[in-house]
């Protein structure tokens, strides 16, 4: 490494290199950043090098990473090589472009569920179930996201023969912001892209079994999760909302009558 050296402003000669950890807060969380800086013993002035500067937005994002429990950007760096993976083989691993790549190593923070996708794919495997957001799918699961949403709404959305589509628009909407912010879906369920909307696949066989299902025997709803579906439900107070807002929703407009909406595609969600 080039040996850096600092003189002090004000003519002192030579300042001496000074590691600290500096607390701050970085989007709400608290983290301690290294920084290294050059101080003047005599007059106590302090500056960074150039080099120092361009560092410090990287430190401060792998800071933050480390504190939320994303892969850093040396993580991802050191998991790619192990695996032997140029950037780009890991991008086509992931269906991301190769600038992703280098922004995430670079200091560029990933969302939650691209972190989880980052994961998947340095583990060695292809990228995870996009048709189940990373979840088993679960019957009871469904019948309770939605009665989670009854109690809000303070009305019925799941009825017997109007084909779910009201309380199809609910559960996508949940399933899709849970696995854009927490990397799973909420139910495990699949949609299709259908004229009326994102729909649950092959519903009609489903229907029966959701209308029956125990919602007890469910895994509970975490704090996450039901925030999610309070601000869904805040945001659609009338069925009708839900429904418009997903006829507006590219990731359904773009596939083609009948195509399973991926959820890898959560990310581009616009309504919510
Ligand atoms: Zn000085």
């Amino acid at each position: 490494m080039k040996e850096e050296r600092m003189d002090c402003p004000s003519g002192h000669g030579k300042m001496v290199l000074r590691k600290a950890k500096k607390p701050m807060t970085f989007r709400g969380v608290k983290i301690i950043v290294p920084i290294e800086q050059y101080r003047c013993t005599v007059c106590g002035v302090e500056a960074g090098t150039v080099n120092q500067t361009a560092r410090i937005q990287k430190t401060i994002a792998d800071a933050y990473r480390r504190a939320v429990n994303l892969l850093t950007g040396e993580e991802i760096v050191e998991k790619r090589r192990r695996l032997s993976l140029t950037q780009e083989a890991l991008a086509k691993r992931m269906n991301v472009g190769i600038a992703s790549i280098k922004r995430w190593e670079g200091g560029t923070i990933q969302s939650k569920s691209m972190d989880h996708a980052l994961r998947i794919a340095l583990e060695g495997q292809s990228i995870g179930d996009s048709c189940t957001g990373n979840r088993a799918f679960s019957i009871p699961r469904i019948k309770l996201v939605l009665k989670e949403f009854e109690s809000i709404l303070g009305k019925h959305i799941l009825k017997k023969n109007d084909k779910m589509l009201f309380a199809a628009k609910y559960l996508w909407y949940a399933d899709m912001v849970a696995h854009r912010e927490t990397g799973e879906s909420m139910t495990g369920a699949t949609y299709a892209a259908l004229p009326y909307g994102p729909q649950l696949n092959n519903y009609k066989d489903l229907i029966e079994d959701i209308m029956k299902a125990g919602e007890s025997k469910a895994e509970a709803l975490s704090p996450e999760e039901k925030r999610i579906i309070t601000r869904i439900a805040l945001k659609f107070p009338e069925e009708r909302m839900a429904y418009d807002a997903a006829h507006k929703e590219n990731i359904w407009k773009r596939q083609p009558n009948g195509a399973i909406i991926p959820y890898t595609d959560s990310a581009e969600l616009a309504g919510l």
